[in-house]
């Protein structure tokens, strides 16, 4: 399979390029260039096939002329120790827990198989790689554990100094090993345009393998799509939408991939917080991007969201195709800490507010287009992660799961350094160059 770039049809990469590149050249992200048809395999799959033989035998038949059956297997095993969850809260309504992993929340499954992949294919080469990421502190958490301790790969993260909550800073702070952790006297904005200024620096470029891991890099989508066909084969005979709580629509965009493989859904539910572009797109056909608003779901806090166009390129373009597809729903933060407390107190599941947005969109539209349909909500984080929302919901706040409490008691490892790109040079020389 190749992939093109969505902003130019004739630039295409292989999947390893793709990986290595992040982000095309042209400023695009890639997309895969054919629709394989995947039906008879996910038809083939019981209720009880376990999720990494699902998850290899997908990455096999996607990427077939590039691995071989025994690499796919190899990378899933080595990806996912950690498997998703199916809990039902509401007759009509069941929770794809996706929060099981080291950073309890869903972007593990990406950030895992993007660093199994790395590694599978630097092994034997001489190459190394270096992934330079800077984080305002979850996404860099997911990144930080998923590639500790592989071969032949470091990791470099920067973070904005006394702006990620203690726990966060500790997650980044004491993995160690190759993973180090540069603590920027500046803003979330420094770390990032230092990490953009690294990338294009004809020095660095010239003496270092550096390489990135964000949201966009294919070896993080496609794995997302794995568990939409995983929950399926548990719950086909219900013919489930899925509900997505969605920022940057990277979760969202990997299912209807799925779909175009040939998973048999009705439709998916896009749930937004106020921070509703694609909503109003699917509303109006009118997309316009605008500054983030700060809500109690912040992984969702997204103004212009890059897999739209990815979104767009399934579609061809077309709003009235999309919405056939995808239904939407808007939720106001008022109702998301509503919905934490309601469904607690009625059923006791807990959940996070990234979690309450997709499941009040799923309880909002089964209640207006019902008629014995059911919702499959993805649920993306532990509610754990979220202790001030949380307890503002229930008056108190939820235990912490035992892997982050964990890290609270190892000492941080963090060197600090002032927010120029000089600095970052200075230290990416001396250690990797
Ligand atoms: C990143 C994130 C989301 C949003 O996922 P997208 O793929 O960006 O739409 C939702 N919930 C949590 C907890 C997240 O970390």
């Amino acid at each position: 399979m190749l992939f093109f770039s969505t902003r130019n049809p004739k630039n295409l990469v292989t999947f390893e390029e793709g990986v290595f590149q992040g982000l095309a050249p042209d400023g695009g992200l890639y997309h895969p260039l054919k629709t394989p048809d995947l039906s008879a395999l996910m038809e083939s799959f019981s209720s009880d096939t376990p999720f990494t033989e699902i998850a290899s035998a997908l990455t096999s038949a996607l990427l077939e002329d590039e691995l071989k059956p025994a690499q796919a297997e190899s990378i899933c095993r080595r990806a996912f120790p950690f498997e998703p969850v199916l809990a039902e809260v509401d007759k009509d309504i069941s929770v794809l827990e996706l929060f099981h992993g080291p950073s309890c929340a869903f972007k593990d499954f990406g950030a895992s198989f993007l660093a199994a992949c790395m590694e599978e294919f630097l092994k034997g080469s001489a190459r190394k790689a270096v992934i330079l990421t800077a984080t305002s502190g979850d996404t860099g958490s997911a990144v930080a554990r998923a590639f500790h301790k592989r071969d032949n790969i470091e990791v470099v993260i920067l973070y904005p100094s006394g702006r990620v909550s203690p726990l966060q800073e500790k997650q980044l702070t004491t993995l160690g090993g190759n993973v180090s952790a540069l603590e920027v006297e500046g803003s979330f904005d420094d770390c990032q345009r230092m990490v953009k200024q690294a990338f294009v620096d004809p020095e660095l470029r010239d003496r270092i393998p550096l390489a990135s891991a964000n949201s966009i890099n294919l070896g993080r989508l496609l794995p997302q799509s794995f568990y939409y066909v995983w929950a399926w084969t548990r719950a086909r005979a219900d013919n489930p939408y899925f509900a997505v709580p969605s920022g940057n629509f990277g979760n969202l965009t990997a299912g209807v991939l799925a779909w175009t493989w040939g998973l048999k859904v009705p439709g998916f539910l896009a749930v937004t917080n106020r921070n509703d572009v694609v909503p109003q797109y699917l509303l109006s056909g009118d997309f316009a991007p605008r500054p983030s608003l700060q809500t109690p779901s912040n992984a969702m806090d997204v103004g212009d969201p890059s897999n739209f166009e990815r979104l767009l390129e399934i579609f061809d373009g077309s709003r009235e195709k999309m919405s056939r597809m995808i239904a939407q729903q808007i939720i106001t933060d008022e109702e998301t800490i509503a919905a934490i407390r309601e469904v607690k107190n009625r059923t006791g599941y807990l959940m996070d507010p990234h979690t309450a947005v997709g499941y009040l969109g799923s309880r909002r539209y089964l209640d207006t287009a019902g008629d014995g349909r059911k919702i499959i909500t993805l649920s993306t984080a532990h509610p754990g992660k979220f202790q001030e929302v949380v307890e503002e919901a229930l008056g108190s706040a939820p235990e912490l799961p035992e892997r982050l409490r964990e890290v609270l008691n190892l000492p941080k490892q963090a060197e600090k350094i002032d927010n120029s790109l000089d600095a970052l040079k200075a230290f990416l020389l001396s250690r990797h160059g």
